[in-house]
């Protein structure tokens, strides 16, 4: 490793200190190797209509526009954050330099019928069609098991990422508040397709205390099979950009999700989105 890794890494372990989804999601803008940043393509196949794409050894040539009309013609000089084309897309890439449209409001917004730690009935409890149909499945999947689960909080909308980022701005000013608090549009929660689980105690919800308990080795085996990753790896935070999150399962599809698993391939490795540092 050169000494430029070393202090990527140094950077990127600093950064991750806090936990994602108790706070929004980290998102720092100030990686190295953010500027090396290729566009990425947001226009995968959903994994339902067609056969897997194989981008790891394929990648797709195509090339979304870096922007969307509404973001500004020059791009920042460092830790550019571009708007996905298709925020959309099941397999939508979303993290720190991959940021939804300010607009984007997911249309198809149900409430699982799944237990939360909550009472209230509110936007936390909301995922997208297909990702409430699996993740029903999962909680079903998994009480067969012995293995009952709780659901910690999906949705986050990008207002709601708003009032949180700002309130954090205020309290803190913005660049140490990016530390700790994901970018409006940047949080993986505003897709709709991830969900924070936890054991049905409640105990070590999004915490790292989760981490090895029954319920985390569980999700860590069977997720795939519903169409689901653990999205923030152990091992992987150069790669991400977040600490190990055994908690926080995304829905791309069983295709997908499968083939993620088997090649041991974070979103970011599966589209090849940021140079990976080995
Ligand atoms: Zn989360």
């Amino acid at each position: 490793m050169n000494n430029k890794s070393k202090y990527t890494l140094a950077i990127l372990l600093a950064l991750s200190i806090a936990t994602g989804c108790s706070k929004g999601e980290v998102a720092p803008s100030g990686s190295p190797t953010a500027t090396a940043t290729p566009p990425v393509s947001l226009g995968s196949p959903t994994p339902s209509s067609s056969p897997s794409p194989s981008p790891v050894t394929t990648p797709k040539p195509s090339i979304v526009p870096t922007a969307s009309p509404s973001t500004s013609a020059v791009p920042p000089k460092s830790g550019a954050i571009q708007v996905v084309a298709k925020p959309e897309s099941i397999t939508v890439l979303v993290n720190k330099q991959n940021s939804l449209p300010s607009s984007y409001e997911p249309t198809d917004l149900v409430y699982p019928d799944i237990p939360f730690i909550f009472a209230e009935k509110n936007e936390k409890r909301k995922m997208r069609k297909a990702a409430a149909s699996a993740i029903e499945k999962l909680f079903a999947g998994a009480e067969k098991d012995g293995i009952r689960l709780s659901g910690v909080s999906a949705y986050r909308s990008y207002a709601t990422q708003k009032a949180l980022f700002q309130r954090y701005v205020l309290k803190d000013g913005e660049e140490k508040a990016k530390l700790y608090s994901a970018v409006p549009g940047t949080s993986e929660h505003e897709t709709g397709l991830a969900i924070d689980v936890t054991g049905s105690d409640g105990k070590c919800a999004a915490e790292d205390c989760f981490a090895g308990t029954k319920e985390a080795k569980w999700l860590e085996t069977h997720v795939a099979e519903y169409g689901f990753i653990i999205r923030y790896p152990k091992g992987k935070t150069t790669i991400t950009g977040y600490q190990y999150e055994p908690w926080h399962i995304r829905y791309v599809g069983i295709e997908v999700a499968k083939e993620m698993v088997d090649k041991s391939l974070t979103m970011e490795e599966y589209y090849k989105a940021v140079p990976v540092t080995k």
